[in-house]
């Protein structure tokens, strides 16, 4: 009955629709975006917007891609890029036009249907800026509007370019540049203005997004979502009350909150949401000594999309120390629960939660957890969680081991939802970290400042931890029911960090995944119809498109993002695959095939001889987690986008490994100088630390022990 009803409004709501259309094309050649982005149902070919829709919820009305036809979906064509860091777009698809970002903020535009390149753009981030990027120079997409294509660049600049030719229409520097903030989310446009946010949480930033018009670049507003010094003022009565759930000096380390990826907006409430991220540093006593709640982290925030002005939140975890950001994608929708229709958001952030929220009101639903969590025990009747004292290692000064980790249970990897089925597909991840606090904080100006020991949570010393952490680790796709929150079905993998999903009306659901592949699942039952190799890693979402009367379906592949860099040892087989920067894009009888795999690991030879004492190995530990990890990995070992330490010809070669480390003679390849943090004694015992990491390696290799 409620599918019927639904299924009559559809209906209503297209005749209106195309009444609209019609209306606007008459009086204007170029319509406004924003009434197309709203009508999108009317013109289901095209992928107007980051989650198609203003409501985010990556759900395709095209049907003939279908779980009938589907086994006939192959290749239409490809595109393989020039670099082999991380791929993380959502293409927008406009009126036959494929629009796309890759890593270092590049942009291209092709031919939909026959994949020519017709434009490419180069922002020229300056190499070095990698430095400040915690999770890979990625780029997660464009915006459009009348004409215009938008992408905020790893530097932070909002740069608009004109569509049809790529040509740099306005550039304006949305961050200070002294600041180590980045930007990889893709903005959005509401009522005429550009909303971009920035990431920089680990670091030691103040997180805001901002606004501006959309032709001229000019600002129209500023929310920061955290307090700033209270002696210089706050910027609004909101700040001014969230600054009674903070103590001690937040604003001398940072405060963190950035709004780094997911935003929505309901046309009709006028309400532009925006996801809030982790407290800077994570770890709370020294953030905000004392406790408190910490407003606005790890909320979801809603704000005029004309003023910014703040209307109602909701933290999904007060006083946050894990790094539980609330930046994950939120899905808007309408749905009946106890027999009333309700306007909900829905998210499932860091913390391992899925929350259904009234999206009017900010009021709490219903949740639960869709992964292993063991920081709390539940939520309570207003969704606030019940914490386990033991999880608080702020406090304790114990370290304690934590489900879900700082990648959280689910990352930005985007969900979709289906209204024919009424579920959301959670490209769910399980990872334990082992959060233990640092003895003393510093604040080191452009490096991480998390306040979390790294080198104490590192596992990679002994190969049975280092199993059974790579046994423990693992992800997974749940189709998540909002209403009962209960999973009704899921697809299991071995390693996490797999791609963004796709619901359609095909009754399917696309994913591509960490090992390679690009799948199909019924979207009722997650039976397995279809599956291709990408010979690489995904990470992105797919969409889907029509042009011509033929639907098609596309997704970025390659191999990279925060987990790859900053976990490699948990992750799929080390080498098992290259990573291939690439755009798929299928159609049912598709003719393009893939080259064979040219590609072979690189040999392991045997490791210089260790030259230091164990102490300088600790030390250089000590260093290595401080400042290399990040990029370099837990273990010293490659994702297959950065070189693999342990092989490096340069461990055996003291003067060259000095030239890097301190020197920055590969600073145009994103390794910049360290001189200003350690030492060339500091710098030697992070070579002997990776000596002892590659010998160890060897012999695990010798003994068969190796993953
Ligand atoms: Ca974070």
């Amino acid at each position: 009955m409620r599918m019927l009803a639904r299924r009559f409004l559809v209906v209503a709501v297209l005749a209106t629709i195309t009444v609209v259309a019609v209306r606007l094309s008459a009086e204007t050649a170029d319509p406004d975006m924003g009434a197309r982005i709203i009508n999108a149902d009317a013109e289901p070919g095209n992928w107007l917007s980051h989650g198609r829709t203003y409501s985010e919820q990556r759900f395709s009305p095209l049907s003939q891609i279908n779980a009938e036809t589907v086994k006939d979906l192959k290749l239409g064509w490809h595109y393989d890029f020039e670099t082999n860091r991380g791929m993380e777009a959502t293409p927008l698809v406009i009126d036959g036009v494929l629009y796309t970002t890759g890593s270092w903020s590049r942009v291209y535009a092709f031919d939909a249907k026959s994949g020519d390149l017709l434009w490419e753009y180069d922002p020229q981030v300056p190499p070095e800026k990698a430095v400040h990027a915690c999770c890979d120079v990625v780029n997660r997409g464009v915006a459009a509007w009348n004409g215009k294509i938008y992408v905020g660049s790893l530097d932070g600049r909002l740069i608009a370019l004109d569509a049809s030719t790529g040509t740099e229409v306005w550039s304006v520097a949305t961050l200070d540049a002294s600041e180590p903030y980045t930007i990889t989310g893709a903005p959005r446009v509401v009522k005429g203005k550009v909303l971009i946010g920035n990431g920089g949480g680990e670091l030691g930033v103040r997180g805001y997004v901002t606004a501006y018009d959309a032709e001229t670049g000019a600002q129209a507003w500023r929310f920061y979502t955290v307090p700033g010094n209270p002696a210089d003022g706050f910027e609004s009565e909101a700040l001014a009350k969230a600054a009674e759930t903070w103590k001690g000096e937040w604003w001398a380390v940072g405060g963190g909150g950035t709004v780094w990826d997911s935003m929505a907006y309901d046309p009709e409430l006028d309400l532009l949401y925006i996801g809030v991220g982790n407290g800077s540093p994570w770890n709370q006593a020294i953030r905000s000594p004392g406790g408190g709640d910490n407003l606005f982290l790890s909320s979801i925030v809603a704000v005029r999309p004309d003023t910014g002005d703040y209307v109602w939140h909701f933290q999904t975890t007060p006083g946050e120390t894990w790094d539980y950001t609330a930046t994950q994608h939120m899905i808007l929708a309408d749905m009946e629960i106890q027999g009333k229709t309700r306007k909900v958001i829905m998210q499932a952030p860091n913390n391992g939660c899925f929350y259904t929220l009234d999206r009017e009101t900010g009021a709490f639903i219903s949740g639960n957890n869709f992964v292993q969590v063991n920081w709390a025990t539940g939520l309570d009747e207003n969704g606030r969680p019940i914490e386990n004292p033991e999880a608080r290692y702020d406090k304790t000064g114990k370290p304690f081991f934590t489900f879900p980790s700082a990648l959280g249970g689910h990352n930005w990897h985007p969900m979709a939802y289906s209204p024919d089925t009424n579920l959301v597909y959670i490209p769910a991840q399980e990872i334990p970290f082992l959060y233990a606090p640092v003895k003393e904080f510093k604040k080191k100006e452009g490096r991480w400042n998390n306040g979390a020991d790294m080198a104490l949570a590192a596992f990679p010393d002994a190969a049975t931890t280092r199993k059974q952490l790579k046994s423990m680790t693992k992800g997974h796709l749940a189709a998540w029911d909002p209403v009962a929150q209960k999973e009704v079905w899921r697809a299991q993998y071995a390693a996490p960090s797999n791609g963004g999903v796709l619901a359609t009306a095909g009754d399917l659901v696309f994913q591509g995944l960490a090992n390679g592949q690009v799948r199909a699942y019924h979207s009722a039952t997650g039976e397995q119809l279809w599956s291709f190799e990408a010979q690489t890693g995904v990470i992105a979402a797919p969409i889907t498109y029509a042009v011509d009367g033929e639907q098609y379906l596309a997704v970025m592949a390659g191999w990279g993002g925060a987990a790859p860099l900053a976990l490699p040892s948990a992750l799929q087989d080390e080498n098992a695959m290259p990573n291939v920067s690439r755009l798929l894009v299928f159609k049912v009888g598709g003719d393009d095939s893939l080259p064979p795999l040219d590609w072979e690991p690189i040999a392991w030879t045997e490791p210089p001889a260790q030259f230091a004492e164990a102490g300088t190995v600790a030390q250089g530990k000590q260093r290595y987690f401080e400042y290399c990890s990040v990029c370099h990995g837990d273990a010293a070992m490659s994702s297959g986008f950065l070189p693999d330490l342990r092989r490096s010809g340069t461990l055996s070669d003291p003067e060259f490994w000095q030239d890097i480390v301190l020197g920055g003679v590969l600073t145009d390849n994103g390794m910049v100088a360290f001189d200003a943090y350690m030492t060339a004694q500091d710098a030697e015992a992070v070579r002997a630390y990776i000596v002892d990491r590659a010998q160890l390696a060897y012999k695990d290799i010798q003994t068969g022990l190796a993953q």
